[in-house]
């Protein structure tokens, strides 16, 4: 279905943004994956997820620091230069920390702010021209159920995923009239290094099992006491890739076992 189309998709070297790339790359799209690690391991997962689907497929890798807005135009330009320019952009790439408002680093909250929230405007600005141009373009911004609503201790992360929500919605009126859509998706918990990360910090402060940590962090949040998992997530990016979603404008679209229904 995405022969021919170029997708870039930040952080993915890991987790959601990996599992993405694996769904864009099984539909014949070429990619341009990014983030930190070694990208080697990443890029062959994506090109055996393509070959498996009948698809040859080039898989690009550029290292940008998703803080630095002028790393982020240098692999704008290396897009374009190798690819003519990026046709799908998934916006992924994020960090997360956890303190009270009165104990958060100010350069946590710097950081979050950079990674989740600003490198989405860079790197949107920089791809739209061409999209516009092209009158076909799809950007997606991962967000989370924290988009929607907050949780204790997670100012920087809940703000900005807000933020990204907000910046879906103005993205999407902006180019309401083109082929171009802007469309957030909004994650419960999936079991990713990033998650994981809080689930041995929950273990260690309670003297859990991590089998113990990780029923208790579901079980606070998600009704369906279910990770959401990188797979599910490549298939609503194909769908918000697809013609069935030509319409589809702005949405900030749960995918959280029911975390925020409730
Ligand atoms: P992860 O830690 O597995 O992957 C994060 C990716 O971002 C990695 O490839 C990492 O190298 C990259 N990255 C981090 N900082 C970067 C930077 N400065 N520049 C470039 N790349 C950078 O995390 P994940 O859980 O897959 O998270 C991906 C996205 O999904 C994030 O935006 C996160 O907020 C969001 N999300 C995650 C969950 C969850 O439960 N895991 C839920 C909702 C939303």
């Amino acid at each position: 279905m995405l022969k021919n189309k170029t997708a870039l998709v930040t952080g993915s070297t890991s987790g959601i943004g990996l599992g993405i790339a694996k769904s864009l790359a099984a539909q014949g799209a070429h990619l341009i994956l990014n983030g930190f690690g070694d990208a080697s391991g990443p890029m062959a997962e994506v090109k055996a997820a393509a070959s498996a689907a009948g698809h040859d497929i080039q898989v690009l890798f550029h290292a940008a620091d998703m803080s630095q807005p002028h790393q982020i135009a240098d692999m704008m330009a290396f897009a374009t230069a190798q690819r003519g320019q990026v046709d799908i952009l998934v916006n992924n790439a994020g960090i997360q920390y956890v303190a009270p408002v009165q104990d958060f680093p100010n350069e946590k909250w710097d950081a979050i702010l950079a990674i989740n929230l600003s490198s989405a405007f860079h790197t949107t600005k920089l791809a739209l021209p061409a999209m516009l141009k092209a009158n076909w373009g799809r950007i997606i911004n991962v967000a989370s159920a924290h988009g929607l609503v907050g949780s204790a201790e997670k100012a920087a992360y809940v703000a900005a995923k807000h933020g990204i929500v907000g910046l879906t919605k103005v993205v999407a009126l902006e180019t309401a009239t083109s082929g171009v859509t802007c469309n957030a998706i909004c994650p419960g918990w999936v079991l990713t290094p990033l998650v994981q990360k809080q689930v041995d910090a929950r273990a260690a402060a309670n003297h859990w099992t991590n089998a113990q940590a990780t029923q208790e962090l579901l079980a606070e949040k998600e009704p369906s006491l279910q990770f959401t998992t990188p797979e599910e997530l490549g298939a609503l990016t194909v769908f918000f890739c697809s013609p069935g979603a030509n319409n589809t404008r702005g949405v900030a679209w749960a995918m959280d076992g029911g975390w925020t229904a409730q």
